[in-house]
């Protein structure tokens, strides 16, 4: 049997944006239908309990630290280059339902890229990674994306940029960065973050909200496909004003 989900991996409440001008969706809460699908307890039987996130970028960008900071909460300052691809799983409880992610750690270096975007199909979210102290990663995270969406159905990703090493920016450079990336996000509807996994910072509410949100659009998706009625059986169950609720999630482009 497995272990229970650590306390942190407990989602409850849909976690925050790190920026609302460049967010996925600015909700405060799950959508009503999701919450009132998992409280139906109706969620294990359905088939959208584990996410396939896959992270690009440039190489030595931090993709490798980042996710290791997360999901062994550790950071090493040696640098070991990814080869292909590598793979971690995080076992997560949203709304009471179990949830994995599972995160494709890819190289960055352009000999392995063919190897690594065999990878990329099936992702529920892609994170593109930037380096924060480097303004050519950021200019490069375009293509990245636009290389993990040949492989994707643009209508159903997730897009997320994560500028990583911000404990090595001043204020300063970190304001101008911020402004480039937020647009970059903006114009690929991507969700912003900036974060540091050698001091942890924003790490841990990153991963929070990139479960959050793609086991949202899983269950969402789910009950798309198992048909209206279905659904307005759900509905009644909600609380009538939740029930107004009308999503608003950016379509993804590229
Ligand atoms: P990858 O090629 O994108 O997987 O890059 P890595 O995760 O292997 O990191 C490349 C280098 O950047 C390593 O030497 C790390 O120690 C360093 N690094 C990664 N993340 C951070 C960070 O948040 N802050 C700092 N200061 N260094 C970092
Ligand atoms: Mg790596």
């Amino acid at each position: 049997m497995l272990p229970p989900v650590k306390k942190d991996r407990v989602i409850t409440h849909l976690p925050k944006c790190f920026s609302p001008n460049a967010a996925l969706h600015t909700k405060a809460g799950f959508h009503p239908q999701v919450k009132a699908m998992c409280q139906a307890q109706k969620a294990d039987a359905m088939s959208f309990n584990i996410a396939k996130v896959i992270v690009v970028g440039d190489v030595a960008v931090g993709k490798t630290c980042l996710i290791s900071r997360f999901c062994k909460g550790a950071f090493s300052k040696t640098y070991k280059a990814t080869i292909g691809v590598d793979f971690e799983m995080e076992r997560f409880e949203v709304l009471g339902v179990p949830f994995s992610l599972q995160l494709w750690d890819t190289a960055g270096q352009e000999r392995f890229k063919c190897i690594a975007s065999t990878y990329y199909r099936g992702a529920q979210a892609i994170i593109v990674v930037f380096d924060l102290s480097s303004v050519n990663s950021l200019t490069h995270a375009r293509q990245w994306l636009e290389d993990a969406m040949k492989e994707n159905d643009p209508s159903s990703v997730l897009l997320f940029l994560v500028g990583t090493k911000k404990d090595l920016s001043t204020p300063d450079q970190l304001a101008q960065t911020e402004q480039e990336a937020i647009r970059l996000s903006e114009e690929i509807k991507a969700e912003y973050w900036a974060v540091s996994a050698k001091s942890g910072e924003g790490v841990r509410d990153f991963f929070s909200r990139v479960a959050s949100l793609t086991f949202e659009a899983n269950v969402l998706a789910e009950l798309e496909k198992s048909g209206s009625r279905h659904i307005k059986d759900i509905i009644r169950i909600t609380d009538s004003t939740e029930a107004n609720y009308t999503p608003k999630r950016k379509s993804n482009c590229c």
